[in-house]
């Protein structure tokens, strides 16, 4: 039996991140909340540490480390957001990072992660087994893995989110967050259960990759083709061990979007709130505005997950 994560989790990594992660503004708008006629607080994670959420959980889970692991360091593998988490966080901890990506990366992502202290190896996804080179440098350098998403530690930290966003706003009627592989929707269950029980969550994925959904309705984790979608934080190809166990027994339901309505929220934040969101960052309030929710006259908590999209693909992105 999986010893899944708990609200108790969520706080002890809350007190971890205190003085290191940003706690990140709680902002209103009078134009969305007119156009739904509800009351949104939009908590802002483009703003934490590194552009996104994810380094709630990188640094949470790297905190924990025993003094034999923080001397032979940590490994992950991941081209996006959790790369530059773990860099950092461990940069800020001294523990060294060695982070394994693709040949084809793009080369802002693997300089943002070198920027931040981490020893990048390269494979080829093409002719390279990356769990099997993975698994082996692990073992030769003693290396402990932080996985993105199915981690308890991963999961608590993420979780301290939503923890800060219904403290400043007491009970909410409907939280939605973005949802790849369920990291950053299994810690705001946890937290939304604990403070505002009576609040419905749901988790939002690009249409084109819709595995959550479908486990949801099946019951089991089902797994599914990288989906194309500009929302790269959410192409993940099935829900994690942890974050099923979670968001089966905690979440409503899981919604979907797809990239257009992505862009018209990506404009709606430039535009409006003068905030920059990362394609993924959209998936909560494009849901809110498309998937038929009725949200009339209630307190709906949207998380903004990331704020990291190069200049000219955003410029892209926004002139369609
Ligand atoms: C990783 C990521 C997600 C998805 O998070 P999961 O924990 O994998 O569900 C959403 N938005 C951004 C910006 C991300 O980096």
């Amino acid at each position: 039996m999986l010893q899944l994560p708990t609200y108790d989790d969520v706080l002890a990594a809350a007190t971890r991140l205190q003085g290191t992660a940003h706690r990140t503004p709680v902002l209103r708008s009078a134009t969305a909340d007119r156009l739904l006629g509800a009351q949104l607080f939009f908590k802002c994670e483009n703003f934490q540490r590194m552009g996104a959420f994810k380094f709630r959980g990188a640094f949470n889970a790297l905190s924990k480390f025993d003094a034999a692991q923080r001397r032979a360091g940590v490994m992950t593998f991941s081209s996006g957001n959790h790369a530059q988490a773990v860099a950092l966080s461990a940069k800020l901890l001294g523990i060294p990072a060695t982070i394994l990506m693709p040949q084809d990366a793009p080369q802002a992502k693997v300089d943002a992660t070198r920027g931040y202290g981490g020893e990048v190896v390269l494979y080829d996804r093409y002719t390279q087994d990356r769990e099997a080179l993975a698994r082996d440098l692990a073992d030769r350098r003693g290396l402990t893995v932080i996985p993105p998403y199915d981690h308890p530690d991963v999961i608590a930290g993420q979780g301290t989110a939503a923890k800060e966003l219904l403290e400043e706003t007491g009970a909410l009627d409907v939280v939605l967050t973005p949802l790849g592989g369920g990291g950053l929707l299994g810690g705001t269950a946890l937290a939304v259960r604990a403070l505002a029980p009576a609040a419905r969550v749901y988790g939002v994925e690009p249409e084109a990759g819709n595995d959550g959904q479908q486990s949801m309705r099946k019951g089991e984790i089902v797994h599914i083709e990288t989906p194309k979608t500009i929302a790269d934080g959410a192409q993940t190809q099935h829900l994690g061990q942890y974050t099923f166990g979670i968001i089966r027994r905690d979440v409503d339901d899981v919604l979907t979007a797809t990239d257009s309505q992505l862009v018209e929220a990506m404009r709606f934040f430039a535009e409006r709130m003068k905030i920059i969101a990362e394609p993924t960052g959209c998936l909560a309030f494009a849901a809110a505005c498309h998937a038929g929710l009725d949200l009339k006259g209630k307190r709906v908590g949207i998380v903004i997950s990331g704020g990291n999209v190069d200049l000219a693909r955003f410029a892209q992105l926004a002139a369609g």
